[in-house]
């Protein structure tokens, strides 16, 4: 999916280092139009993909809405969600969509692939270095996320050069973020200045996947009645709910950050360290924001490249010549398991130390919040009727919420009131299709035509409600 245009050499990679920047990254900057090019062009109808999508329930939230932002998608994507609704109708009458489907769902098809293209490409990079690690730094440099799968994938001794440059990059541009908070100008020009981006980009990744993280809410200080809201968007019709509610809680916690008093790190332990959230907050922010999100996003990379490196000093190998003694380790490692427990594989480990991102914590209390207070409110008979009447979920929050152990009645009424409007989707998608008909031109096309991006927000969920079917064109 995307694979065949995003082949790549070690040298094109290597070249890549005579510029700033991460040379993965770099890379991968165009695999989401290209995974976009080749999904309309041919691979929309091609069994793999469709068993992908039939396993992940579709595409996650991010692609979905990529995908829905392109009128040429509404072909391609017409013909896949009705493979896949029909197939998902099937797995709902084989009593297959239950509590244990959410835990087994595959990986959204395109997100897969842009790992697989990150995988692939960092270990071109990797073989690359390991005969010409000179260029390494000089002044390109992998992003912190893609020298953890490096640091994974390549030899002792390469890893062993690598980590001080890395650890020395990140220093320095951790002093500048710093120095810039210290002494900060008076520049009226909005833009976010280059040192500051170089700092985001080595920390967390450049900003090259698709977001569809909503602006923040206009009106931070309105009075909420959190049961009150939820239950009005059960039977809005505007859209999953859980989604919704997500999306709700993502808007207000940014419109509170916009208008928080950022200096110093007072602000550190809510601060997002993700790629996905740094770059959503950056957008929206002034360059204030973005320089407390750098130093914050930047601690626990230091930490762990600092720890790293003591880890490598305090190895007793890595005194001696490394590359002319490691080699040799290598070999003996393979039949001796215990000399696996070294320096080089401890400070390996600490690399990969997960980082938690407090943002991502937040959104993910706020799901699990309002799937608590779903599965309350469905107790009573006039919020079923409510939720009935209403859009129900979209098929990912559908099977997290069956995974989260309803009662039996709310179990049985998740699975019919879904199984009812994707069969519905279905009968719709249907009527698109045989309407491209040439035969059929004497029948006015209607609201079917836009069943596709109904399908999308089924199927992928949606942070937003989609635009009513009268809307004028251009929205969605
Ligand atoms: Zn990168
Ligand atoms: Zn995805
Ligand atoms: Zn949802
Ligand atoms: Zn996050």
């Amino acid at each position: 999916m995307g694979e065949r245009a995003s082949t790549v050499s070690e040298r094109q990679l290597l070249r890549a280092l005579t510029h700033d920047g991460c040379p993965v990254c770099d890379h991968l900057r165009n695999h989401e139009a290209e995974f976009r090019f080749w999904f309309i062009a041919e691979r929309y109808h091609q069994r793999e993909l469709l068993d992908a999508l039939t396993n992940s329930l579709g595409f996650c939230v991010d692609h979905g809405e990529l995908l829905a932002d392109s009128p040429r998608s509404r072909s391609p994507m017409t013909s896949a969600h009705e493979v896949v609704s029909r197939r998902t109708l099937s797995r709902f009458e084989a009593g297959e969509i239950d509590r244990t489907t959410w835990s087994s769902l595959a990986t959204c098809p395109a997100c897969a692939s842009f790992e697989r293209a990150g995988d692939r490409t960092v270990s071109f990079l990797g073989h690359g270095l390991e005969t010409s690690a000179a260029e390494y730094g000089d002044p390109g440099i992998a992003c912190f996320p893609h020298f953890r799968s490096l640091a994974a994938t390549v030899s002792p001794s390469l890893f062993h050069t690598l980590l001080p440059v890395q650890r020395r990059q990140f220093h320095d541009v951790r002093k500048t973020v710093r120095s810039m908070r210290e002494n900060p100008t008076t520049a009226t020009d909005s833009s976010l200045p280059s040192e500051l981006e170089t700092a985001l980009q080595l920390t967390v990744g450049h900003d090259i996947h698709p977001s569809a993280l909503p602006p923040p809410d206009v009106d931070p200080n309105a009075t909420r009645d959190p049961v009150g809201d939820f239950t009005a968007l059960l039977d809005s019709g505007d859209g999953c709910p859980v989604c919704l509610e997500v999306s709700r809680a993502w808007q207000t916690w940014l419109a509170w950050l916009l208008h928080a008093d950022c200096d110093g790190d007072r602000l550190h332990d809510v601060l997002p360290t993700c790629r996905e959230h740094v770059w959503g907050c950056v957008r929206y922010g002034d360059t204030d924001l973005a320089m407390a999100i750098a130093d914050a996003a930047s601690d626990p990379v230091a930490r762990r490249l600092t720890r790293a490196m003591r880890l490598l000093d305090d190895d007793p190998e890595s005194r001696e010549d490394v590359s002319a003694t490691l080699a040799h380790m290598d070999s003996l490692r393979r039949f001796v398991p215990r000399l696996r427990d070294d320096g080089t594989t401890r400070a390996r480990e600490a690399i990969r130390r997960p980082i938690r991102c407090p943002v991502c914590d937040r959104m993910e209390t706020a799901r699990d919040r309002a799937v608590e207070l779903l599965l309350a409110l469905l107790e009573q008979p006039r919020f079923r009727r409510a939720f009935e009447d209403g859009y129900g979920l979209c098929l990912n929050h559908c099977s997290y919420v069956l995974a989260r152990s309803p009662s039996p009645e709310s179990a049985a009424l998740l699975r019919s009131d879904e199984a009812a409007k994707v069969a519905r989707l279905q009968w719709e998608l249907r009527e698109a299709q045989r309407k491209q008909a040439w035969d059929v031109r004497p029948e006015r096309k209607g609201t079917e035509q836009r069943a596709w991006l109904r399908a999308i927000a089924r199927f992928s969920g949606r942070y937003t409600p989609l635009p009513p079917d009268d809307a004028p064109s251009g929205e969605r």
